[in-house]
């Protein structure tokens, strides 16, 4: 060691033998951790999180408008009344009065349930896990609309399935996309396991499958044996109050549906649930239980009791109609400052606009220098796992307030234009 200090270098036997065994270590990992990167919006969440820059990246769900006070009395309540319950290990299957709960909420879309086909897991991220956990194998192919939620492509990946993209439109899913890429997957000898779809409100693309798209998706997955897995954690969030048919209410046998509480209650609470046919749905309660055990069952009585003893229909109206004012100022911010050249979509629910811009533009080359201009967003290739979405990204409306995501949208507006003159 110097004279001079007290912090060793690099050429120090520390520092030497720290990186020798983690050198040990990555070849010890097994070969599926090759598909477990870092996702590109979480890289970016340090610099999108400081105070100057209006992040218009993130997907936080926006909680100031849930009643604190009364849901602190309540959680306090249940402690005292129920502690010995509420702390204790549960069913992996989830507690049983949650599940009942679950499928009245089910009914509102459609969806004939019965709560022994319900599965409470830790938010819909786990669902997606345990599902591709249990359906593919390394090399089987996952159909999914291009572009596609950053956490199902992660779990994907850790499964080390492929991911084939299917084209989408402002009505969603196109069908006759879908039927050609099953032809494409199938003439390379590869097995389609399922079709992975967020039909309402879609994130990141802000649209919903047309109501007569659906039937069609459904005929065409049931016709080439390939099983739908619908994400619906924005299902209730339609800015009119409108809700479309579930796919899982149009043919349940071939569906497996994904909910969550995330997006209409408390993302920290981690509670979603998947309904499944009833044999999927017990070699789904296998893989969670060895993955948990049981989802926690605090969380759950906490989302029961709140669902019994608050107005949450009312409650979600209230975030509906928070949702659909800062919708209206991203979509007015952009109307009247993008440059000429760029389109986006108009989503009617859920927390999210896709933006294209034109030919040249390379939104995550650009994104330091829209950080530079205190603007950030989710640059488009990680939603896609062929990395395709250069020229498009991901505007967020859910978190900033109305004021902010119209500076947001200047800002931007401002960073697209310098860099179309570059
Ligand atoms: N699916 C989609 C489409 C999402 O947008 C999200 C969250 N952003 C999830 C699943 C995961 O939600 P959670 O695990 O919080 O239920």
């Amino acid at each position: 060691m110097s004279d001079h200090g007290s912090q060793p270098n690099d050429s120090t036997p520390d520092k030497q033998g720290a990186a020798r065994s983690l050198d040990a270590h990555v070849e010890r990992y097994a070969q599926r951790t090759a598909g477990m990167t870092a996702s590109e919006i979480r890289a970016l969440f340090a610099v999108a999180s400081r105070p100057e820059v209006v992040s218009l990246a993130g997907g936080m769900p926006n909680l100031a408008a849930l009643p604190l006070d009364s849901i602190a009395g309540e959680v306090a309540g249940l402690i005292s009344a129920d502690g010995q319950s509420a702390l204790q290990y549960g069913s992996a299957h989830g507690v049983p009065e949650l599940r009942e709960q679950i499928c009245d909420i089910m009914a509102m879309e459609g969806i004939n349930a019965h709560p022994d086909d319900v599965m409470v897991t830790v938010g819909s991220q786990m669902a997606l896990d345990m599902v591709t956990r249990i359906f593919c194998d390394p090399g089987d192919v996952v159909l999914a609309e291009g572009p596609s939620y950053v956490g199902a492509l992660g779990s994907f990946a850790a499964y080390q399935a492929d991911v084939v993209h299917v084209a989408m439109d402002d009505e969603g899913l196109q069908p006759e996309a879908l039927r050609q890429a099953i032809s494409d997957v199938s003439a390379q000898g590869k097995r389609v396991k399922f079709l992975y779809t967020i039909p309402n409100f879609h994130n990141p693309g802000g649209v919903t499958l047309a109501v007569d798209r659906r039937a069609e998706v459904l005929e065409i997955c049931a016709q080439h044996g390939i099983l739908v897995l619908e994400d619906n954690p924005y299902g209730l969030l339609g800015f009119d109050g409108q809700t479309y048919p579930a796919l899982r209410s149009l043919d349940p046998d071939n569906v497996v549906y994904l909910g969550s509480f995330s997006k209409t209650f408390a993302s920290g609470l981690r509670v979603g649930w998947v309904l499944a046919p009833h044999a999927v749905r017990e070699k789904l309660v296998l893989a969670a239980e060895s993955a948990t055990l049981c989802p926690p069952t605090l969380n759950q009585m906490i989302v029961s009791r709140y669902l019994t003893s608050h107005d949450w229909q009312g409650q979600i109206k209230v975030f509906r109609e928070q949702y659909r004012e800062r919708r209206d100022a991203m979509l007015g911010a952009l109307e009247q400052h993008m440059p000429e050249g760029c389109s986006w979509t108009r989503p009617d629910g859920g927390f999210y606009v896709w933006l294209t811009a034109p030919d040249g533009v390379d939104t995550k080359a650009m994104l330091p220098r829209a950080v530079t201009q205190r603007v950030a967003y989710a640059s488009g290739t990680g939603f896609y796992a062929d990395r395709l979405g250069s020229r498009q990204m991901r505007l967020s409306f859910c978190y900033p307030t109305p004021e902010r995501i119209r500076e947001g949208v200047r800002r931007l507006a401002n960073t697209l234009t310098d860099e179309m003159e570059l």
